[in-house]
């Protein structure tokens, strides 16, 4: 039934204004409401007022909301692994009883502001400072790629408070804050990317995430969002995968469907093998992540896993709609660019191949 019920408001309310906001580099804010109504933003988070949907089911919503769009399943991503869970799991009682009811119905936006321009891969270098000022903390420092920095009521800030990383509630308009939209992205387009710049950001004492401490928090929910990601990669191979099914069969070169022949067959059925084998893999995290036994390898391992077969896959798709593949006319050339972004995004495929080796050998290879 959730499949279903965002299946259809994909289809319906999002795919008939995605690729005009594609083209232009726009997301389309109006939509923001209708996943709230919809009970889509932290759907799995339990507590109050929360949703808190099993782990499949919202694996599935992620999966539908990118068979719609990177940009779209991004947004939602962002607002509930990064943004509620990290208020849920890290703030205070009168924080989340401030921001969670808000950020949950989509009347409010949240960003997570961990990358900066020279600090991705490792974050602990990180530059952005807190120091002690008043009733309070003042901040300073840039941070790099935010997704939904410009629109966010609410930004979840990662900054070193004497050597030691802290997260910050920095609200919309708080004077210093500013943030500039990347425009120059040729991924994720229908999706808000934003630096974010804080010049003597002075942020109260109640606004400091009293539960997070060191680099293993915002990590923490980085394993969340990769969850998610996970998932939603598996959404863009199988919308690919239909428009390529349903264009062979009608595509006709030779006199005949190309379809029917073993070179285009043998795509399609590499791309099905992808798909089915990223479903396996999901579903089994997803009973993991339900007996609290899914660890930081694990999500490393479904988002590298999934993400590289998606890429593999769209690109097979480009490749079977031949000159039309790369035509905004059909979805698989804005899947396929943003198949770049998801592969590189909430850890590289290579960081997370990293984690996974040393859960696997005990020996770390990047510290
Ligand atoms: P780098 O760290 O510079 O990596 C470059 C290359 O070097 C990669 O291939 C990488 O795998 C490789 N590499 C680095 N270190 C090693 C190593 N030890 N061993 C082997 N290879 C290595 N960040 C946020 O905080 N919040 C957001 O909302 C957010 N949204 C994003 C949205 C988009 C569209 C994009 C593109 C990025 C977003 N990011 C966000 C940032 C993203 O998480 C980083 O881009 C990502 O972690 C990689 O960092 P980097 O780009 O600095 O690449």
């Amino acid at each position: 039934m959730t499949r279903d019920t965002v299946r259809k408001f994909v289809a319906n309310e999002f795919l008939p204004v995605v690729g005009e906001h594609f083209r232009t580099g726009t997301f389309p804010v109006s939509c923001i409401p209708r996943l709230g109504e919809l009970g889509l933003l932290g759907s799995n988070l339990s507590g109050p007022g929360l949703p808190g949907i099993n782990n499949v089911a919202y694996g599935l919503v992620m999966q539908e909301l990118e068979r719609g769009d990177s940009g779209l399943r991004s947004f939602a991503s962002v607002q509930g692994s990064l943004v509620m869970y990290a208020i849920l799991t890290f703030g205070s009682e009168a924080q989340k009883q401030k921001w969670l009811p808000l950020l949950c119905a989509g009347t409010a936006v949240g960003c997570f502001a961990l990358t900066e321009a020279d600090h991705g891969s490792d974050p602990d270098g990180m530059k952005t400072k807190a120091v002690r000022h008043g009733q309070g903390y003042l901040l300073n420092g840039s941070k790099m790629w935010i997704t939904s920095g410009s629109i966010a009521d609410v930004a979840v800030v990662w900054a070193k408070l004497d050597g030691v990383i802290r997260g910050f509630l920095v609200e919309k308009r708080t004077a210093g804050l500013s943030a500039h939209d990347i425009k120059s992205k040729l991924s994720m387009r229908a999706s808000i990317t934003s630096e974010l710049v804080m010049e003597d950001v002075q942020v109260p004492d109640e606004n400091l995430l009293p539960k997070a401490e060191g680099l293993k928090a915002p990590l923490h929910c980085l394993t969340q969002g990769r969850y998610g990601i996970a998932w939603g990669a598996l959404g863009a191979a199988m919308a690919c995968f239909e428009e390529a099914l349903a264009y062979t069969c009608e595509r006709k070169q030779f006199r005949k469907p190309i379809a029917s022949f073993q070179m285009v067959q043998d795509l399609l059925a590499r791309m099905i093998a992808n798909i089915t084998a990223s479903q396996c893999l999901l579903v089994r995290m997803g009973q993991l992540q339900a007996e609290g036994k899914l660890t930081d390898a694990h999500a490393s391992l479904a988002k590298a896993f999934t993400t590289s077969k998606c890429r593999e896959t769209v690109a097979w798709a480009r490749e079977l709609l031949g000159g039309n593949g790369i035509a905004a006319d059909y979805n698989v050339g804005r899947f396929f660019a943003d198949a770049e972004a998801l592969y590189s995004y909430e850890g590289t495929f290579q960081i997370q191949n990293l984690i996974l080796g040393k859960a696997i050998t005990g020996f770390s290879a990047f510290v």
